[in-house]
């Protein structure tokens, strides 16, 4: 049994099938596996920095990773305020894990932030399950499905019929719906939006203690426990440099699928995942700092991820020049400095700072100018605090992971079409046609995440149609 890529899906779908007694090996193209999942000493020796993904609600909210009792096996730390929002004149909005203190935190605006909430947090273990399946099962999770879709409905913006989210509110929720990287009057950032805020008053937004790699870590122990094996520094080009085997299941994107598999795919599948798009790209720094970032408004000390998108018409219209191919005059940026929360990750004296500004698809711009203007314009002195950083374009993400083409960290544009049907109209998306396929990335249901669903989903599909196991594998450590 091979499996191609080493993120988490892939190794989600690796432990899966070695733990229902199957021999697995992953090639994975990188030195290191983990995919979007690595921490690395990117600057000086001592500072450790999320290469990609770095606070993670999904994997605490996850059903598979609940079932591998993740949170048992490695430490989290989750921040008192998951997300937060500086807003130029205005005092800051911020989500805390606690519900009454973001509503109290939200003055008039507040009351509307309970009545979206309360009934998504009071329902949160079927919103998990809803939301990390293909949605076209929507129906096996009426009670999440209905109180999701009925606000997804009111607060989409050509809507709006309700206008359960005002002012403040509003600013603060389309800071979790930018995360979809799409114009904000498409349904699918509204569903992102639901699900994020909806996990920062759960589960909230965590980080593994020494960094996302923890994650793929112990993905990776547990798999070799169970006779399983990582090949690293192997880029897989065509279906017949592998050994034969019964099933494989790819972690790759769609594009890299059809040039892997070729003529092993049926011709129907190949064209209808020819039509998959990918969405915009991004601009990466990672910074160390002398000192945490002196953000003006202490609020965002407490917050394990900082939106810079200021209001909502000004997200809205950062979101649309992208969607249009336009550098924005101010880019969405995403920041979190884990050394607040997690003292093991730099030397005394050292603070590190993982910053992203939403950009054009392939986008060959250096971030950094962009991303310290944003910073100092909140947190005035930012630029002293610099000691080193370093720089990565949308150009050079797909070189770093074949996965991200253009820059594309989803692998796959979250428009609505692409988000309910993922990446493509059919019961079951992790199964290439009827052959022994499987693809498992976030180019498929439930999308992008450190979740391990895509790859999970794979290998119970793979395990039930070409292996004929009906049984529920046990993942507990
Ligand atoms: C800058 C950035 C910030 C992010 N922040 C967050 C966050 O904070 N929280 C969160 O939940 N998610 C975040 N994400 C998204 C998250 O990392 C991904 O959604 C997640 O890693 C997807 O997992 P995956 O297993 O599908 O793919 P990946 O993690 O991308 O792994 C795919 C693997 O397959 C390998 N591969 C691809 N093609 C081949 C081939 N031909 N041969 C061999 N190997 C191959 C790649 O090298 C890669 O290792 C972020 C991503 C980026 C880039």
């Amino acid at each position: 049994m091979s499996i191609i890529g080493a993120g988490p899906n892939g190794l989600a779908a690796a432990v899966t099938l070695a733990r229902a007694g199957l021999d697995v090996t992953v090639y994975e193209a990188a030195d290191q596996p983990g995919g979007g999942t690595r921490t690395a000493e990117l600057i000086e020796p001592g500072t450790w920095h999320d290469v990609c993904s770095a606070v993670h609600p999904g994997a605490l909210a996850s059903p598979f990773f609940r079932r591998f009792g993740l949170a048992e096996r490695i430490a989290f730390v989750t921040p008192e305020v998951a997300f937060g929002q500086p807003r130029a004149g205005r005092p800051a909005v911020v989500a805390a894990r606690d519900l009454e203190h973001t509503v109290d935190g939200l003055g008039t605006d507040g009351p509307g932030w309970r009545r979206v909430f309360r009934p998504l947090i009071d329902r949160s273990a079927a919103v998990a399950e809803l939301t990390s399946d293909h949605p076209l099962y929507a129906p096996k999770h009426l009670p999440a499905a209905v109180p999701i879709g009925l606000r997804a409905a009111s607060l989409w913006q050509p809507v709006q019929a309700a206008r359960l989210l005002t002012g403040a509110a509003a600013d603060l929720f389309s800071g979790a719906a930018g995360h979809a990287s799409q114009p904000l009057s498409a349904l699918s950032t509204t569903l992102t939006g639901l699900t994020l805020a909806t996990q920062a008053h759960t589960v909230g937004w965590p980080m593994p203690v020494g960094g996302s790699y923890r994650i793929a870590e112990e993905l990776v122990r547990d798999l070799t426990e169970h006779g399983g094996k990582v090949v690293t520094g192997h880029r897989v080009r065509t279906i017949t440099e592998l050994p034969a085997t019964d099933a494989m299941i790819f972690d790759t994107s769609v594009w890299e699928l059809i040039t892997i598999a070729g003529s092993r795919l049926p011709g129907s599948y190949r064209r209808r995942a020819a039509r998959f798009r990918a969405g915009p790209g991004i601009g990466k720094v990672d910074f160390v700092l002398s000192e945490p970032v002196p953000w003006r408004d202490p609020d965002l000390h407490r917050a394990a991820t900082v939106h810079l998108s200021g209001s909502r018409e000004e997200l809205a219209a950062a979101e649309l020049a992208v969607h249009r191919g336009r550098i924005p005059e101010h880019p969405m940026i995403l920041a979190s400095e884990p050394t607040r929360f997690d003292p093991s990750r730099s030397e005394p004296g050292r603070h590190v700072l993982w910053a992203y500004a939403h950009l054009p698809a392939g986008c060959t711009v250096d971030p950094t100018a962009m991303i310290i203007a944003e910073l100092e314009r909140h947190a005035p002195g930012f630029t002293e605090t610099i000691i080193a950083s370093v720089a990565k374009t949308s150009a050079d993400a797909e070189h770093d992971n074949p996965n991200y083409r253009g820059g594309d960290i989803y692998a796959g544009a979250l428009t609505t079409r692409q988000t309910l049907f993922r990446p493509m109209l059919t019961l079951n998306p992790w199964r290439i046609g009827k052959t022994d396929l499987y693809l498992c990335s976030s180019a498929t249901a439930p999308g992008p995440g450190v979740h391990g669903m895509g790859g999970y989903r794979a290998a119970v599909s793979a395990l039930r149609h070409t292996f004929n196991h009906r049984a529920t594998v046990n993942l507990s450590p």
